[in-house]
């Protein structure tokens, strides 16, 4: 009898270690990546000459249209942290974390409301055991990976009343609100604003609703 009760109590409290957070639980104290400014006219002239450059190539299209001038140029991959604006416009690689502010850069000087967005999504071991080589070959750190799922920076505009679409910026492409469980799906977002609106009513994204400033679980 006694050891019966041993046993179930030493299952329940197995049941209690292994109870599965959400994946964003990872990352639930980590700040979205922000370029550094010196203050000077390196920095400055740098951040104006990606304006500029979006402009140019915006070309007449709709301020709403992503960025991917940006992809063109950089492509995607370790790069180290901090950056200064003017360090990340010499570089030909960056992550996620340089794609993002960029667009949140741009989409802002187009005149949108801009918002940086997290986002935890769904890979497999072999891919984030792939990434974790080259990131580490770089010795640049693999704080974003974690079994299958990865932490990645995307940038989330205003199209409508509360409405957002989030722009990958690493990928060149609009993040897909109705994809579920596939390889690459989105497991939770998390999206930063600071204007009272956005905090007492969230957003929409696609047939979510997302709080603003903590992580919402998809699906
Ligand atoms: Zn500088
Ligand atoms: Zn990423």
């Amino acid at each position: 009898m006694y050891l019966v009760e041993v046993e179930s109590a030493a299952k329940d409290q197995a049941a209690e270690v292994v109870a599965p957070g959400a994946p964003s639980d990872r990352w639930e104290e980590f700040p979205y990546s922000r370029l550094s400014h010196h203050g000077d006219r390196c920095c400055e002239m740098a951040r104006q000459w990606v304006v500029a450059m979006d402009f140019a190539q915006l070309n007449g299209a709709s301020v709403e249209s992503g960025p991917r001038w940006l992809r063109e140029k950089y492509k995607w991959g370790p790069s180290p942290w901090p950056m200064h604006w003017c360090d990340v416009v010499e570089r030909d690689t960056i992550d996620c974390g340089a794609h993002a502010a960029l667009a949140l850069e741009v989409f802002a000087a187009r005149g949108l409301a801009a918002f940086p967005a997290q986002l935890v999504q769904k890979y497999s071991k072999e891919a984030t055991d792939q990434w974790r080589g080259s990131w580490e070959a770089e010795e640049v750190s693999c704080h974003w990976l974690d079994g299958e799922h990865i932490y990645h920076e995307a940038t989330a505009v205003l199209v409508g009343t509360g409405e957002l679409k989030v722009w990958d910026g690493s990928a060149g492409s609009w993040v897909n609100p109705r994809q579920r469980g596939g390889y690459g799906s989105v497991l939770s977002i998390r999206v930063f604003a600071d204007s009272p609106e956005a905090i007492s009513n969230g957003f929409r994204w696609g047939e979510q609703r997302i709080a603003a400033n903590r992580w919402q679980q998809i699906g």
